[in-house]
């Protein structure tokens, strides 16, 4: 897209409180910077102005796309639909290995493009057949009341949101920010406070009461993704561990993505993660009873394809993001057995096929 060097708007920020010592502490994740006036957060993109938050990116993004709804990755939600994506700049975690770093650790606010309003960007998704929006390339933690307005937006004009996410936020934060979701992909970036603790500076522990969370206080449907990262998050019993929690703590019908990691960032001395560990992974989880697991980021039919935990039939046949077989009848159950197949589905699949499309957001004709 064109990008030009923009105007920055400022929001007042929501979810923060006065501390004795007269700094302001932001609550919106549970990093719970604490700012002098004029600070930013470790996000970037919150900082205290006088005596409030502020949010700096609000109306500015980095850039659409045109995805599959499948890489965001979702297997379960509208499959085969085309769905806008965008991102802003900064993140609230740390990750060494990120694979979106050029824009999670943007710091020079040029990089985000020129005005884009949450009717503009829901327009441009009902002008193009989008099934949804995603809030994605960054966090939308960060940007929570941008991501806000854009989702009411949306849902106005008979749009879906979805947030793809480290869920890594605080608690009234969460409520506020899910209410508005329709769908998540949620990373579960390793299952040990050490993990998250060396390589993302945050904790483990939060990001599971967000799963919980999810599970038993939303409609949201979610899945989550595993990025499995050689010598760092790779071992059979941190797999049965993880898995295992998951089966008993938000049910066997949570889809559960094992995807490859590529060297990037702070973390080119890692190898790619061979097809065979991510196999090794979606077995396990299968073995703890996890209905839908999958290898992502690799070419491999029979891992990326969805099968009836009944009688075993395909369902939805994929290679990476592209659909073949779909044999999910109006309700959503096998053509086979009748087994009720967990997810949103429409009567047929999209056509939108693995494309990625860059696109501009359309004006609409009320405004200047
Ligand atoms: S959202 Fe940003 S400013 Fe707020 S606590 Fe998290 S990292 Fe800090």
């Amino acid at each position: 897209m064109n990008v030009t060097t923009p105007q920055i708007d400022t929001v007042p920020g929501r979810y923060w409180h006065h501390l004795e010592d007269g700094r302001i502490q932001c609550d919106v994740c549970p990093r719970f910077c604490k700012l002098n006036d004029g600070q930013r957060g470790l996000c970037f993109v919150r900082e205290r102005e006088g005596d409030q938050m502020v949010l700096t990116t609000w109306g500015r993004s980095s850039g659409f796309c045109i995805d599959p709804v499948e890489k965001k990755p979702l297997n379960h939600f509208l499959p085969g639909t085309p769905i806008l994506s965008f991102g802003t700049a900064g993140c609230n975690l740390t990750c060494k290995f990120c694979q979106n770093y050029e824009i999670s650790k943007a710091r020079e606010m040029d990089k985000l493009g020129s005005l884009a309003t949450p009717e503009m960007i829901a327009q441009t998704a009902k002008a193009y057949g989008c099934s949804a929006v995603a809030f994605t390339y960054n966090d939308p933690v960060i940007f929570l009341e941008y991501a806000v307005d854009v989702a009411q937006a949306c849902r106005e004009a008979g749009i879906r949101t979805v947030a793809v996410t480290a869920g890594y936020i605080g608690d009234k934060a969460r409520e506020e920010f899910f209410r508005h979701m329709d769908a998540a992909n949620v990373d579960l970036k390793g299952f040990t406070e050490d993990f998250y603790h060396k390589l993302c500076s945050a904790h483990l522990a939060d990001v599971l009461e967000t799963l919980k969370y999810l599970k038993h206080e939303t409609g949201v449907w979610f899945e989550l993704t595993n990025l499995v990262i050689p010598g760092e998050n790779d071992g059979d019993a941190e797999f049965d561990e993880m898995t295992q929690w998951v089966h008993d703590e938000l049910g066997p019908d949570v889809p559960m993505h094992f995807s490859a990691f590529h060297p990037d960032w702070k973390m080119m001395d890692h190898p790619r993660t061979p097809p065979a560990t991510l196999i090794r992974a979606r077995d396990i989880a299968m073995k703890n009873g996890i209905r839908y697991a999958y290898v992502g980021n690799v070419h491999d039919k029979a891992g990326s394809s969805t099968f009836c935990h009944n009688c075993g039939h395909i369902l939805i046949g994929r290679d990476w993001y592209q659909l073949s077989d779909w044999n999910l009848d109006a309700q959503g159950a096998c053509t086979k057995c009748g087994t009720h197949c967990a997810g949103v589905f429409q009567r047929h699949p999209g056509t939108w096929g693995p494309k990625r499309q860059p696109v501009r957001l359309m004006v609409p004709k009320t405004m200047p």
